[in-house]
């Protein structure tokens, strides 16, 4: 069912405050993983409602680069391969379907990746080598000369200037995919209340009755947190082992003439991801801060000088923005999408680390069949909730 009826808030004056009742489902959290869930749970035709602190679609869905994949896919263990893998398989029709239905383009585009030495990490591959990865997982990697892909890049080593070549890999300008996800969320009927921030819980009987904000409470039928690195805040002492936690990345705008770099490369951790019209991302750092969203001079010069050797067209004159965004971190980059070990209408669907934008449709996915009783496409037992 594409447009469930509009939700309609009644309210409630009760001995605890105002009550907004109705939702199937009450999602916490507008990033990529709150929106898609609540686009996807919409199409299924429940009824969703969604509470976002600020504004949607402005923490770490924001700042990402939109790659779409682990930057060495074979050095990740089978449920992120798996998730990534099938979330590629469902984003080009959802694409489609955004353009059309928002007018907003996402500028999805198969640009491919160009892995450069050191291949070091690619010989150290963890889960079975690269070669083998990519025959057992049919992902296209070739050897390369460099100027045959990305004529522009200037190194050193080797000397026969070799490179890995990864053709399927794709990108998305995360921004632009958020706005239009908001809108077809709204277009749904999907309610989206912003400055909106969940405090705490009202739970019986092991069940959730509503959900605290500062704004009054709210109640539905299920409760999804995707609230990105505040996910383990937000559930508090219903958290349990949970491990989820904030990780600082770094990241610099440049703007050149559109055409300099046509796909994106890679350099050890160091990327650069170009844009259609000639804007041009460098990142990223992976630093342990905490909740600390600042940006920091030292990070700015060590992305600079990795930018200028590889591609010395970017200069400091180029360079047009700097941000920082905080990464839900997990171990081994495994996201939980599962139900509460305990209470028995609360989800979650976070954890997503590195790959967030890249895994978001399969999540939704999952989580929805979850939500609505129906069958899962494939063993989800990994992305279960520690207890
Ligand atoms: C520099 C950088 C580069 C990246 N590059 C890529 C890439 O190329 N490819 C890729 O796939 N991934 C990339 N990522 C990772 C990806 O961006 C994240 O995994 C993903 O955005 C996580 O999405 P999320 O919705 O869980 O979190 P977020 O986008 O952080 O959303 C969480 C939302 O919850 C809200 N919230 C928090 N607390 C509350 C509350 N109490 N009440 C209500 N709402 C609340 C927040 O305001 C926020 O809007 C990158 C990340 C960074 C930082």
């Amino acid at each position: 069912m594409r447009n469930p009826s509009p939700l309609t808030w009644s309210r409630r004056c009760t001995t605890r405050g105002i009550i907004f009742l109705a939702a199937d489902v009450v999602v916490i959290g507008g990033g990529i993983i709150g929106l898609t869930s609540a686009h996807e749970l919409l199409r299924r035709g429940a009824r969703v409602s969604l509470l976002e602190r600020n504004c949607c679609g402005k923490e770490a869905s924001w700042a990402g680069g939109g790659i779409l994949s682990p930057l060495l896919p074979w050095n990740y263990p089978e449920p992120v391969t798996q998730l990534t893998q099938f979330s590629n398989r469902l984003l080009p029709g959802l694409i489609e379907i955004l353009r059309q239905e928002t007018g907003v383009d996402p500028e999805y585009q198969a640009c491919g990746m160009l892995v450069l030495p050191n291949l070091k990490n690619v010989q150290s591959a963890q889960y079975g080598g690269a070669e083998a990865w990519c025959a057992r997982n049919a992902f296209s990697m070739k050897k390369v000369r460099v100027e045959e892909i990305a004529p522009r890049l200037i190194f050193d080593e080797p000397a026969d200037k070799s490179a890995l070549w990864l053709s399927s890999v794709a990108q998305v300008r995360s921004p632009r995919l958020l706005q239009a996800l908001k809108r077809s969320v709204e277009l749904s009927g999907g309610v989206i209340m912003e400055h909106t921030k969940v405090t705490g819980w009202r739970l019986g009987r092991g069940r959730v009755e509503s959900v605290i904000t500062d704004r009054g409470e709210y109640t539905g039928v299920n409760y999804v947190v995707a609230a990105g690195a505040w996910s383990h805040e937000i559930l508090g002492e219903h958290a349990l082992k949970l491990d989820i936690h904030p990780v600082r990345g770094q990241m610099l705008l440049f703007k050149v003439a559109s055409g300099l770099l046509r796909t994106v490369v890679l350099q050890n951790d160091f990327y650069l991801i170009p844009r259609q019209d000639g804007y041009i991302l460098a990142g990223s750092t992976m630093e342990e801060v905490g909740f600390d969203k600042n940006i920091t001079a030292g990070a700015r010069k060590t992305l600079l000088e990795k930018a200028h050797k590889l591609l010395p067209s970017l200069t400091e004159k180029t360079l047009v923005s700097h941000w920082a965004g905080l990464r839900p971190g997990s171990p081994d980059n495994i996201p939980v999408i599962n139900r509460h070990p305990a209470i028995d209408n609360l989800y979650l669907n976070s954890g997503h680390y590195r790959y967030g934008v890249t895994m978001a449709l399969g999540s939704a996915h999952l989580l929805s069949n979850m939500v609505m009783n129906n069958p899962q496409p494939f063993d989800v037992t990994p992305y279960q909730w520690p207890a």
